[in-house]
């Protein structure tokens, strides 16, 4: 992640001209040096605020590149990072003066309409996925955003708006094939290798680098009922503990969240109601659009709205309004903990610190975890927050120079959450400090052990740090 201060010329000079030309030459894809023209598009990430100098950058065109660069970083004893979209806000797809292995051109869907399943390279968008599996009206459990890549996404949770019928991205992956820290692959699932498939599920950083994943789909689409409405701050309260109610009886075809901060200010939305004090309900009923209406008409009636977008809408159109709401290049800094409860006094805070938001592009949100995420065992991946309810987040977001003001907002707001009892982070949205040790026990919980046990079957040197980082027992 960004902080080391080594140059990449230091690096490129130790490891010397022959053995990067031998790399070179090893690849199917290209390797991407600092004196390459496409060097500074090849580490750009989403996340502004990065800005990081890697040494290399392999262009993997496939699983066999993948064990040629994982191969040549454990010979050369450089740092490892592996970029599937670029999206995490930490920035850790991209390592200071090591070797990046860019998976962004393995992006094939294989998708089995009969069997109601995909195969996905790790480099594969959101939307890309999506395009594809709704062409047969199905779907799988993905982040909300169609930019964000399913390397990364799916092995830290894939918390999304299938959740409360279909579940995680993790619970939808049958299997996963994996390059180890050995430079071998192996195929993981719930069959096979299972313990590691139980780590990649949620702590998938940490193993290896994941070449293609197998993904049950369900149907879903290609339209679905979307919830998108803003409520003036005033109706916060009403809004909020509605929804709190609302929720714990709806069906789980609709999985939604509140966010407590501003009408964005897209093209879709009225000029005069844009950047508006505002309460939001986004949400997404995965069923028939007639009772989709049904069900979200109450959450459409509870005050006099700004805006009310809801309606039938593209499944891929809805992921799009997640790419829109956060564009690559803006800065970025987002935290997350898990409540079993959205006590009297959470309410106050989520709202309190959304109004306190230093611009009208920060938010605070509240994400129902309930329904199918809680039907799946907690012990069987490595994503330890299943019995919470709720995933509360903060979003700070802004442009410009003035970081200290937003990353101090996102950490004040997140300590306020904690002192009334929220606990744990989620591996997608852990905040600009992962990397250190506390942060990756917040992140895993009490599976930080079996994770750091199976790291030191897998990953004994820690070859892959570049995450939430569990380093490996007895090491
Ligand atoms: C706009 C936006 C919306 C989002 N919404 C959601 C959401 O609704 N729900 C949710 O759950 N998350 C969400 N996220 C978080 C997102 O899932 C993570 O940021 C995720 O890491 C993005 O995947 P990526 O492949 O682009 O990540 P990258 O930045 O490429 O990779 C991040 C890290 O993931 C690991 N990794 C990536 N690819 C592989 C691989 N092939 N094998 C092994 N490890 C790998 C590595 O540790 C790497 O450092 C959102 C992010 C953004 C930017």
């Amino acid at each position: 992640m960004t902080g080391s201060s080594i140059h990449p010329g230091a690096t490129l000079e130790r490891l010397g001209q022959e053995a990067i030309r031998t790399l070179a030459e090893g690849l199917r894809g290209a390797l991407v040096t600092p004196d390459d023209d496409s060097y500074d598009d090849a580490r750009r990430v989403w996340n502004g605020l990065m800005n990081d100098y890697p040494a290399l950058i392999a262009r993997c065109a496939g699983a066999a590149d993948v064990m040629t660069a994982v191969e040549f970083a454990r010979e050369h004893d450089i740092r490892l990072s592996i970029k599937s979209g670029g999206h995490h806000e930490t920035g850790s797809a991209i390592v200071q003066s090591g070797l990046v292995i860019d998976l962004a051109e393995m992006n094939s869907v294989q998708v089995d309409p009969t069997e109601q399943t995909a195969r996905v390279e790790p480099g594969v968008r959101a939307g890309e996925l999506h395009h594809e599996t709704q062409q047969f009206g199905l779907a799988a459990p993905t982040g909300s955003a169609n930019d964000i890549a399913i390397g990364g996404s799916a092995l830290s949770g894939g918390i999304g708006w299938l959740r409360r019928k279909h579940g995680l991205g993790i619970d939808a992956l049958r299997s996963i094939d994996v390059i180890t820290a050995d430079a071998d692959l192996v195929r993981a699932s719930r069959e096979r290798n299972e313990d590691l498939f139980w780590g990649l599920c949620g702590a998938g950083g940490n193993f290896g680098v994941a070449t293609a994943f197998e993904f049950d789909l369900f149907p879903v689409g290609p339209e679905v009922m979307a919830l998108g409405v803003f409520y003036p701050a005033e109706d916060s309260r009403k809004v909020l503990s509605t929804f709190r109610e609302f929720m714990s009886e709806a069906p789980e075809e609709l999985s939604a969240l509140v966010l407590s901060g501003h009408v964005p200010s897209l093209p879709m939305i009225p000029p005069e109601a844009q950047g508006q004090d505002a309460i939001g309900l986004m949400g997404c009923y995965a069923g028939s659009m007639d009772e989709g209406e049904k069900v979200v008409a109450p959450l459409r009636d509870l005050a006099e709205p700004l805006v009310d977008l809801s309606g039938p809408m593209p499944f891929l159109a809805l992921h799009e309004l997640g790419s829109a709401m956060f564009p690559e290049g803006r800065n970025y800094c987002w935290r997350s903990a898990f409540v079993e409860e959205l006590t009297d006094d959470l309410q106050e805070a989520v709202i309190a610190h959304g109004e306190r938001a230093p611009s009208e592009l920060c938010s605070v949100s509240v994400w129902p975890l309930d329904g199918r995420v809680q039907e799946v065992d907690t012990d069987s991946t490595a994503f330890p927050w299943r019995d919470s309810n709720y995933m509360l987040t903060v979003e700070a977001n802004w442009e410009g120079t003035d970081s200290t003001t937003y990353i101090e907002w996102a950490r004040e707001t997140d300590a306020a959450f904690r002192e009334l009892g929220a606990t744990g982070a989620y591996a997608g949205f852990p905040g600009l400090d992962d990397g250190d040790e506390e942060m990756a026990r917040m992140v895993y919980g009490e599976n930080y052990e079996r994770i750091a046990d199976l790291k030191s079957e897998y990953d004994p040197t820690n070859l892959f740090t570049e995450t939430s980082n569990v380093p490996p027992a007895g090491g």
